[in-house]
């Protein structure tokens, strides 16, 4: 998955200097434009990644790439949080080959195919990437590993909450104001896209401390992010449903004012995919990087 090291080095000298043209006076970027000596490589763009991300790379990660070659020569980037059927009949029309997914294309975490062998939509997937050659990867444990969380900057991005994020404790936004919870939930949804939230607490409690946590940490980390913030509201992506809903519930029936908001796994990471458009390309300038909405797949009779 490594590209050669010298060819890495050559790669990254091309990138300095294409930088440095860029900062001429008189050189418009348009006559500046990168036009690297030799194709990039699936690979390269990988390391090129990589090296940005503390202690990359990982020992043990899912990140791997799920179909092509590090040495496939890379027409066009699409980034986005599934590689669905549609997605990847988009980033051909595109003309592009290597889109960067954070979540799994096959089903299960590990992206293990073996059990898969015979079923059919699984077939029909790989043999559609095959068709287009496109590599996928997965950027999912490098991409939270990154300073600041990618994903996380992206939400908080979309929710306009940037600049209330406590700088010590990034998982907690403290608006300047607070709101009640109904007008919290509301904003979230037109932000995000969201069409329904499940929520657990009183429309009415002010809120103003918000706990964020995109994804699906898993209830244990919930709860123990509530004990350590003590926060209004926790906002979060994904929960098993006997877990983190069931300690507000007894936590409400006991008095404390602590709600929960559900914002599902999805919607609440796929902002960190479109942020991942404006933070590579200056990278890779003159590479086409396109974000494509993977969607929820779900609809709400
Ligand atoms: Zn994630």
């Amino acid at each position: 998955m490594t590209p050669e090291k010298p060819g890495r080095r050559e790669f990254v000298d091309t990138l300095t200097k294409a930088s440095l043209l860029l900062t001429l006076p008189g050189i418009t970027p348009t006559a500046a434009f990168w036009q690297p000596a030799e194709p990039v490589t699936v690979g390269q763009v990988m390391d090129l990644i990589l090296k940005t991300i503390p202690n990359a790379p990982f020992p043990k990660t899912v990140d791997t790439l799920k179909s092509g070659t590090a040495d496939q020569k890379v027409t066009g980037i699409v980034s986005t949080m599934f590689a669905t059927m549609d997605v990847i009949e988009q980033t051909a029309r595109l003309g592009a080959n290597f889109i960067i997914v954070h979540e799994p294309t096959f089903y299960n975490h590990a992206d293990e195919t073996d059990w898969l062998d015979k079923d059919e939509v699984f077939k029909r997937k790989h043999d559609l990437l095959a068709k287009h050659g496109i590599a996928v990867w997965r950027f999912h444990d490098y991409w939270h590993s990154h300073r600041p969380d990618g994903i996380r900057m992206g939400v908080v991005t979309a929710l306009g909450w940037e600049k209330y994020m406590d700088s010590t404790n990034p998982r907690i936004i403290t608006l300047p104001a607070p709101l009640p919870l109904k007008q919290i939930i509301t904003h979230a949804k037109e932000k995000l896209g969201i069409a329904m939230m499940r929520v657990v607490g009183d429309p009415a409690q002010s809120c103003r401390r918000i706990l964020l946590m995109p994804g699906a940490s898993g209830g244990r980390s919930h709860i123990l992010a509530i004990q350590q913030d003590k926060p209004d509201v926790i906002l979060c992506g994904e929960i098993s449903e006997w877990e983190t809903a069931e300690y507000v519930r007894d936590a409400r029936q006991q008095g404390q004012k602590l709600s929960l908001g559900i914002l599902g796994h999805i919607m609440s990471e796929a902002p960190g995919m479109q942020w991942l458009v404006p933070w590579l390309q200056p990278k890779l300038p003159g590479m086409k990087i396109t974000y494509i909405d993977s969607k929820n797949p779900f609809m709400y009779l």
